[in-house]
């Protein structure tokens, strides 16, 4: 990290950072100054945007917060930090391009400094030979000019492609934290990262909200009795069944082990309750064949907790609710959804 700041404005900032970290009431240790003089500078907008989105919300930033906050977006957080070697990599791939471009240089001067050779000498020139030989000399150094030119073309190429393929890999990392793997759909973190994006949209612009989580009904015996392998290929099944069931804004990812979560943009209640009815539907209806056999399994079925963001509420609180809502489905005996602005426990004792 490179701090720009000159020495007056980085004692100012420092000051205001103590004063935070002791508004807190955490340990000024570096972790957490680290935190606050990365926040104080202004230079970090989404640092910023989470603490001020904690802080609107009047929670208290404790020990444990800073931790996360620390991970979040220092430690290799949320950007993945630099992958190893790269540094090497980027620095080989730009030095050769100075490389070039100052043997370039060099080239360029030696040529102009013979053409001025040349010309210099052009006045006493009298004989047809004379000017062949000048002609000759001419076209020589040319030849290496051109030589070299073609060789920096050659080498600005490969620092470009070099250069190329560190993007496409990166993107590729970048894409590869948010996956997974199995299923190809958003993992947890990614899930996390697009639930703080979405509902954060929805709080500014008024708009509802929904969550589904859902969960494969008795995939432990299913997994028992036809193996891991098997069962992954049904948890691929389940995933293709969330991807296509859900358009455009609408967020699937696999939220862990056999657990599902959808986040539904701009979704009222009813309308997410639809849609998970929808899904669950398709999924009792596929088929699922065993590889290399006509047997089939027997359908496959999930249970849903559906519910609305309230708006201002923290997300764990609406994870949660979701998840209760799921409970309840399968309490209430598995394949069918529950949907319910409110958590299914407080409607009991109520
Ligand atoms: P319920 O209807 O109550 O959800 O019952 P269940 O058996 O589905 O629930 P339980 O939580 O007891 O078991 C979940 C099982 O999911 C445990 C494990 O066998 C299976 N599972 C979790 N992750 C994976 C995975 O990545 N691949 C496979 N094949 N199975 C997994
Ligand atoms: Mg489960
Ligand atoms: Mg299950």
């Amino acid at each position: 990290m490179i701090y720009p700041e000159t020495q007056s404005e980085a004692s100012r900032i420092a000051e205001a950072a103590l004063v935070e970290l002791k508004a807190e009431g955490v340990a000024p240790n570096p972790q957490n100054y680290a935190i606050w003089f990365e926040y104080l500078t202004g230079r970090n907008p989404s640092l910023i945007r989470y603490i001020d989105k904690v802080r609107e919300k009047k929670f208290k930033l404790t020990a444990e917060r800073h931790n996360e906050i620390y991970s979040k977006f220092f430690a290799g957080g949320l950007d993945g930090g630099m992958p190893e070697g790269w540094s090497e990599r980027i620095e080989a791939a730009a030095s050769q391009i100075v490389q070039a471009l100052d043997s370039a240089g060099a080239g360029t001067e030696k040529y102009g400094a013979a053409l001025t050779a040349i010309s210099g000498n052009l006045n006493s020139v009298e004989s047809k030979s004379e000017i062949s030989a000048v002609i000759g000399t001419i076209l020589s150094e040319t030849n290496t000019m051109n030589g070299e030119i073609q060789s920096l073309q050659g080498q600005i190429e490969e620092s470009q492609t070099e250069i190329n393929e560190l993007r496409t890999q990166l993107a590729t990392t970048q894409r590869d934290a948010v996956t997974d793997r199995l299923t190809a759909l958003a993992n947890r973190r990614g899930f996390d990262m697009a639930l703080e994006e979405l509902t954060a949209e929805a709080r500014i612009e008024q708009i509802p909200l929904c969550l589904v989580i859902a969960d494969i009904d008795f995939f432990k015996q299913f997994n028992d009795k036809y193996g891991h392998q098997t069962g992954d290929q049904v948890l691929r099944l389940v995933g293709r069944t969330l991807d296509d069931g859900t358009k455009g804004r609408d967020f699937a990812a696999r939220y862990g082990g056999e657990e599902f979560a959808i986040i539904l943009p701009d979704t009222p209640l009813e309308g997410a309750a639809i849609l998970a009815e929808n899904l669950r539907r398709t999924l009792e209806s596929r088929k699922v064949a065993r590889k290399g056999s006509s047997e089939g399994f027997g359908a496959i079925t999930m249970s849903f907790g559906v519910t609305q963001y309230i708006v201002g509420e923290p997300l764990e609180a609406l994870v949660a609710r979701a998840d209760k809502l799921l409970y309840k489905a399968k309490e209430m005996g598995r394949n069918r959804i529950v949907a319910n602005m409110q958590d299914p426990d407080l409607k009991k004792s109520a």
